[in-house]
């Protein structure tokens, strides 16, 4: 809209200016074709600039003259000429008026304001502070994450698995870590049926941390309890808190809590809480942190703010329990903390199962063997070997993967 108006603007300078029908001339032409006849009835001067030539009308200049049909019954110039100077200009007049005896030509002078020659100064500083801070603006939202405005900028980031987007992980998916769903059964069964829950007066743990290395199935398992209870799951992780602006911290996580209450029974799923879980008052340098502890502040609000209830369960992984503050664990806000080991053997050959389940396979794969190869894997790990193998099958035009000690053996 505003590169349209300004073009609109400058076309009207621009043509308005000059009249697309009047012809330039010089001055020998003007002197031997039209002064010496005496066929000159006016010249007009504007602004000390431009001379427009009017001739008699008994002057046949259709022939001469392209008329345009815009200009057909307006009283236009016939021809305009550029002045140097007005008093050369004068003179010369007066010289070919006294050299050919003719009667004095008309001579006036006009004064023409243009606004928009007025008005430009003025108006294109201001078009380019506007222009600067529209492209400011938009750079601003863009490296907020494309909000609407700059008021988005508070708003929770939290991925929402709901009706539309259900979280399609189920227990089953999880191979191993039996005591973990053995206690996250009960939650499961909370959010299935609040009300029971209710009348017998039970208090069901607000809070749960998951603990353990990465790659052991913390996202996956709180994903799990979603899909098993048939729950919106928001998902965020701790680094989405963090921004280079003070307080949007804090205001992300009551906009969290919100949205939480708004779709309860829910399970707000934090991954990564050691972002801003950290203990307090541990800076690491000379830089305070303020902004980290008014995020954590809030949290802890925010957990102690909602009944306990209210149908919204928090679960938070971590694998630096080490760090997180004394405020954070203490009962009443993530109260049961559930461990997540890595895979013993059994535990890998189950995952194994799970992922190879997936990809087509011959059946000369050992699952026993490759477990018992893979100590010290976590889930993560094992999920991309197998991964690994259907990509580098695929790779060697295979639709299927073998035992690579076959491929060696050719
Ligand atoms: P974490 O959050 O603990 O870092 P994730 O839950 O993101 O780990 O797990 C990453 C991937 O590892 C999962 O998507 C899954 O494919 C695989 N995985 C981990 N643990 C298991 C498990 N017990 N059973 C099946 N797959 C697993």
């Amino acid at each position: 809209m505003l590169f349209l108006g300004l073009l609109i603007i400058f076309g009207f300078y621009f043509f308005g200016q000059t009249n697309s029908s009047t012809q330039v001339i010089t001055w020998q032409q003007l002197e031997e074709k039209y002064l010496q006849k005496g066929q000159v009835e006016s010249i007009e001067i504007i602004n000390k600039k431009i001379a427009n030539v009017y001739l008699k009308d008994s002057v046949n200049k259709a022939d001469e003259k392209d008329t345009g049909i815009f200009d057909q019954g307006l009283n236009n110039p016939d021809y305009q000429y550029t002045l140097g100077s007005v008093e050369t200009f004068e003179d010369k007049v007066q010289k070919a008026e006294a050299e050919y005896n003719l009667s004095p030509v008309n001579v006036s002078y006009v004064y023409r304001t243009n606004w928009l020659e007025n008005l430009l100064p003025w108006l294109l500083p201001i078009f380019l502070i506007v222009l600067f801070f529209y492209f400011m603006r938009k750079r601003a939202q863009q490296s907020m994450g494309g909000g609407n405005n700059i008021f988005s900028i508070g708003k929770s980031k939290a991925k929402i698995y709901d009706e539309t987007n259900k979280p399609s992980v189920r227990f089953k998916d999880i191979a191993g870590l039996d005591e973990a769903k053995t206690e996250v059964q009960e939650v499961v069964h909370y959010l299935r049926d609040t009300r029971k829950y209710e009348a017998v007066g039970a208090k069901i743990p607000k809070g749960m941390l998951l603990v353990g290395p990465p790659g052991t199935g913390k996202t996956m398992m709180a994903k799990a309890v979603a899909g098993e209870a048939n729950v919106p799951f928001l998902s965020m992780s701790g680094s989405d808190f963090v921004e280079m602006f003070v307080g949007v911290g804090a205001s992300r996580v009551r906009n969290l809590f919100k949205q939480a209450k708004e779709k309860a029974p829910c399970i707000i799923f934090i991954d990564e809480i050691d972002a801003i879980g950290r203990s307090r008052g541990k800076a690491k340098s000379m830089q305070s942190n303020d902004e980290q502890e008014n995020t954590l502040n809030q949290l802890l609000q925010a957990l102690d703010g909602f009944e306990t209830n209210s149908g919204v369960i928090v679960m938070a992984a971590t694998n630096r329990r080490d760090v997180l503050d004394k405020a954070l664990l203490r009962p009443g806000r993530f109260d049961r903390e559930i461990y997540l080991d890595l895979p013993n053997l059994e535990e890998r050959k189950a995952i194994f199962k799970v992922h190879l389940d997936t990809i087509n396979v011959k059946n000369d794969i050992e699952v026993n063997i490759l477990a018992a190869q893979t100590a010290g894997f976590a889930g993560a790990n094992i999920a991309n070997i197998c991964n690994e193998a259907a990509l580098m099958a695929a790779r060697n035009e295979r639709d299927y993967v073998i035992n690579s000690s076959c491929e060696l053996k050719g």
